[in-house]
């Protein structure tokens, strides 16, 4: 997949990378392209042929180590998705990272170590690394997060800040081809709805999205039926647990048919501001929650409650 946008930053990485720094923060919305331009940085840093020139990001190469690139080697890159707890974080990070930053593989030029999701690490995790983003030069850090406040000053101080914005309808359009069965102002809808976000069409997007998306907004093309009745199927589904990804993909979808039915003139606006509110601070609830001492069983007990809450809540908006 190319790159798409962020050409600013794309520029700043380039000399960036080229200085003596090696801890990078890329920061901004989820689903803008982030990982994806950290993981395409490395490949270009041990390319054989296009050497070092970023410009160049969305030129095909068939160099050993490209090949290898898409075919999934990543030895040399190390990409993380972070979503653990405090204890098992400080032993992932002990082992994982900083155990094995004197490994050497051949071919590779230049070591990177990509965490994803960082704004999950704990305080005393993040301290661990502060030794090695000043003093390990063969390996580069990319820290991912959509939120920087979250990253201790100590870190911020010994990294350079890259800021991802969200990308535009038309960038949108490039990254996701949108379904076929999609009608063109619905198409349109749905690029406005997500707000930037690539993940975020994406996600509305997925087959399995549109065919929930179909039952609640469009009663005609099938049975309708209620927000209560999709969340307890996606819960056997999961045989009883609900999970964080699914809760986020619920709210959105959900926000989407909100959305259309404010453009319709069925809910009023303000309802419409009101559950996005709620749904943000339920994100930043779920965010809280699951940093050091947040148990999967409270958070699952405080989605419940939201949920019911958030549902009466959306049936009872409605104009009609
Ligand atoms: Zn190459």
């Amino acid at each position: 997949m190319n790159v798409i946008g962020h050409s600013q930053n794309l520029e700043k990485l380039q000399s960036a990378l080229q200085s003596s720094m090696r801890s990078f923060i890329f920061c901004g919305p989820d689903g803008v392209g982030k990982h994806q331009v950290a993981r395409h940085v490395a490949r270009m840093f041990n390319c054989q042929n296009v050497v070092d020139d970023l410009s160049k990001i969305n030129k095909s190469c068939d160099c050993i180590f490209c090949s290898r690139f898409k075919h999934g080697y990543t030895e040399g890159i190390r990409d993380f998705q972070l979503s653990l707890k405090s204890q098992r974080a400080i032993d992932f990070i002990r082992t994982e990272i900083l155990g094995r930053l004197g490994e050497r593989v051949p071919d590779v030029r230049r070591y990177f170590v990509i965490l994803n999701d960082y704004q999950w690490l704990s305080s005393r995790a993040e301290d661990l690394l502060l030794k090695p983003l000043e003093e390990i030069r063969e390996t580069t850090f990319i820290l991912i997060t959509n939120q920087l406040e979250k990253a201790r000053r100590t870190i911020k101080s010994r990294s350079i800040i890259f800021r991802f914005q969200t990308l535009s309808n038309s960038e949108l359009f490039e990254i996701v081809t949108p379904p076929a069965s999609f009608d063109e102002d619905v198409i349109q809808r749905v690029y406005t709805c997500a707000e930037g976000s690539a993940g975020k069409v994406q996600r509305y997007f997925d087959p399995k999205v549109i065919s929930l998306y179909d039952s609640i907004a469009f009663p005609s093309r099938g049975e309708q039926k209620k927000f209560s009745d999709i969340l307890k199927e996606l819960r056997e589904e999961e045989s009883g647990e609900l999970k964080y990804t699914k809760v986020s993909f619920i709210l959105d979808m959900w926000k989407l048919f909100l959305f259309e039915r404010v453009l319709e003139g069925i809910y009023d606006k303000k309802y419409f501001y009101a559950y996005e509110k709620k749904v943000k601070r339920l994100s930043q609830s779920i965010n809280l929650l699951r940093e050091d001492k947040g148990s999967w069983f409270v958070i699952d007990v405080f989605i419940r409650f939201w949920f019911l809450f958030l549902t009466s809540y959306a049936e009872k908006s409605s104009i009609n």
